[in-house]
């Protein structure tokens, strides 16, 4: 197997897919697979439940918060949190960076939208200033984006904004380490970074919000009604739910999110310090704004861009492609992305620009 880059769907813990292959033609002794069975069944409520407990743990998620396992993808929720939330209420929206804005143009199909901050002016290269941020203490709830997947910036800290609820799109940082989750309103994720296969969709829930008065929402994004039915209100995302529950089971097995956080924040400074320390890269994001999952870095001669991409893949590094709307190049090094995957990066770029330079 390659050593894969890729943003998402990204890389799966090799541990994880070769149990799955094991246990995909008859999971455990039911002489089906996990895939063909009912999710209201015995077999497949054990293993749903078992990945609610994992999660609860590894995230150290309080009682009072509600753990849904959904369809539709982040973007699925960019309208759920309107609807379960505002109902026509102001929204406050911190924009930084491609997935923040589609949050806001998803939002203001559903009631007024204000634009707390904005990192645009500067091309999305960093976190706007917390002193210049223009919260309204009445906004339904205050969303944005721990990481922005395409830009590679990351919040270095769960920003403050008073008593109004705080909404995160942890798409593409959820479980890169510990967060407090008693400090956020909600938190959602799309699964197909660190949490398994796209298809899956993770919504944390402080239990209050579930009580908040709304207009008609469709059924399947209706938080409060699939709390009701455990995530099955309608037929759950079963194989996906699956995976997850071996992902979790994985991390807990690898020292939980304490021992992850440490690794993947080695794996990024090394990374980071390389990149700097060349002439031949560059890394566009301020230094305290820099992700620790998606790091975007350009070629100073971008006429070498597809030769790079050419010898990458040729040496076993797959999808460092960066994003069709900024393109130069972007290693995503998620969870499943191991330390010696990060080292063989660095060892690639460099040899490459020994004899490109
Ligand atoms: N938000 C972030 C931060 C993302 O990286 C992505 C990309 O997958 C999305 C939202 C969209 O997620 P989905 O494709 O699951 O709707």
């Amino acid at each position: 197997r390659v050593m894969n880059f890729s943003a998402g769907p990204a890389a799966l813990p090799q541990a994880v897919l070769e149990r799955a292959r094991d246990e995909l033609l008859d999971f455990r002794g039911s002489g089906m697979s996990v895939m063909e069975m009912s999710h209201r069944g015995k077999p497949f409520m054990a293993v749903a439940e078992k990945a609610e407990q994992d999660l609860r743990t590894l995230m150290d998620i309080p009682d009072n918060y509600t753990v849904l396992f959904l369809q539709g993808g982040a973007t699925g929720q960019f309208a759920a949190i309107p609807m379960n939330l505002a109902n026509g209420r102001g929204m406050d929206y911190i924009d930084t960076g491609a997935w923040s804005g589609k949050a806001i143009k998803e939002a203001q199909k559903y009631g007024p939208v204000n634009i707390v901050a904005s990192s645009q002016a500067s091309g999305y290269d960093s976190i706007p200033d917390r002193a210049s941020w223009n919260l309204d203490p009445n906004a339904a709830y205050v969303h944005y984006t721990p990481n922005e997947t395409i830009g590679g910036v990351e919040f270095p800290e769960i920003p403050d904004v008073g008593d109004v609820p705080l909404v995160a799109d942890m798409s593409s940082t959820i479980l890169s380490r510990p967060i407090d989750v008693s400090k956020f309103g909600v938190i959602y994720a799309g699964a197909q970074k660190n949490i398994g296969p796209a298809g899956l969709t993770v919504v944390i829930v402080r239990n209050d919000l579930l009580e908040r008065d709304k207009g008609n929402v469709p059924a399947v994004l209706d938080w409060a009604l699939q709390a009701k039915n455990d995530s099955m209100y309608n037929t759950p995302p079963t194989f996906g739910w699956y995976l997850a529950g071996l992902v979790f089971e994985w991390l807990l097995e690898q020292g939980g999110l304490e021992s992850m956080g440490k690794t993947n924040q080695r794996k990024a400074a090394k990374l980071y310090q390389y990149i700097d320390n060349s002439a031949f890269y560059r890394n566009p994001v301020e230094p305290t704004a820099r992700s620790w999952m998606n790091v975007p870095f350009i070629l100073a001669d971008d006429s070498l861009d597809g030769t790079f991409l050419n010898e990458a893949d040729a040496a076993g590094l797959s999808s460092l492609k960066g994003h069709r709307s900024v393109g130069g190049m972007r290693a995503s090094i998620y969870n499943a992305v191991p330390e010696s995957s990060v080292d063989a990066l660095i060892d690639f770029m460099a040899d490459f620009e020994n004899r490109h330079a």
